[in-house]
């Protein structure tokens, strides 16, 4: 058992109880209050949040479904989104893609599952500013809210280049000079990683902790598989060689040695 304080309750263990939409909450309008989206399906774990929010003195909005979270987040004013992983509709991952994508930077604090660095990896490279793993205590969760308040709006993500390789984490999209190239979900999360640690060697240990599960348990050579997927999109048809095999180590990707 996690060291949590007996006397507080404990969140989002619960069973994920299906409600009906409820609109209560979208007309709240304080202009010097701290407004909070809360996208959770958990009818009791929404319902805790709200009024534990309210009480703290935020002005809570819950949409218990990826859709109307999504629709709340970028046709509303938030200052935080506190955002579910597990959603009918659209996944808690898909409304944070979608968000950035249409360039809102609200702040977002992703709720996990499970505790798997996967996981949190994800939530992450998908621009989650912070995460909590379910179950969790409100006092913690108040607390990240505040130190989220107090960072403000994060900054569009840094496009990501390597000579004339680019790789925007927000759109999700990777060019060749200005030629789009298409990744696939996984091809994509292994180059940003190799962009991410430019000219340094990363092994395949690091590689699949980072780009595929800690506990992953397939193939010993899925990264050398995926490498070769990737090098077939990004360097083959262009003659470049921007992913290095470092011989006993792993791989490096650098700009080409053209200066591509
Ligand atoms: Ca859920």
């Amino acid at each position: 058992m996690p060291a949590t304080n007996p006397t507080l309750p404990t969140l989002g263990a619960g069973d994920d109880t299906r409600v009906v939409p409820s609109p209560e909450g979208r007309h709240d309008k304080e202009s010097t209050a701290v407004r909070v989206l809360v996208v959770e399906d958990e009818a009791r774990l929404a319902k805790t949040l709200k009024v534990g929010l309210a009480a703290e003195g935020f002005v809570v909005v819950t949409a218990d479904n990826g859709t109307d979270g999504l629709w709340l987040a970028t046709e509303d004013q938030f200052d935080v989104v506190v955002l579910d992983i597990m959603l009918p509709g659209l996944s808690g991952y898909e409304v944070l893609r979608r968000m950035r994508a249409a360039s809102v930077w609200t702040p977002v604090l992703m709720l996990t599952a499970k505790d798997g660095d996967y996981e949190q990896a994800d939530a992450f490279d998908l621009g989650a500013d912070d995460y909590l793993t379910k179950p969790f205590s409100f006092i913690v969760l108040t607390a990240r809210l505040r130190a989220l308040l107090r960072r403000g709006a994060p900054e569009r993500p840094a496009i990501l280049a390597a000579g004339d390789l680019s790789l925007d984490p927000a759109r999700r999209s990777v060019h060749r000079g200005e030629v789009p190239i298409t990744l696939t979900p996984r091809e994509f999360g292994l180059l940003e990683y190799l962009m991410r640690n430019k000219d340094i060697a990363v092994t395949k240990t690091q590689i699949l902790q980072h780009v595929w599960d800690a506990h992953y348990a397939g193939p010993d050579n899925v990264v050398e598989v995926y490498m070769g997927y990737l090098r077939r999109k990004i360097d083959t048809p262009f003659g470049t060689t921007t992913i290095e095999t470092v011989r006993g180590v792993g791989y490096r990707l650098g700009s080409d040695s053209n200066g591509r």
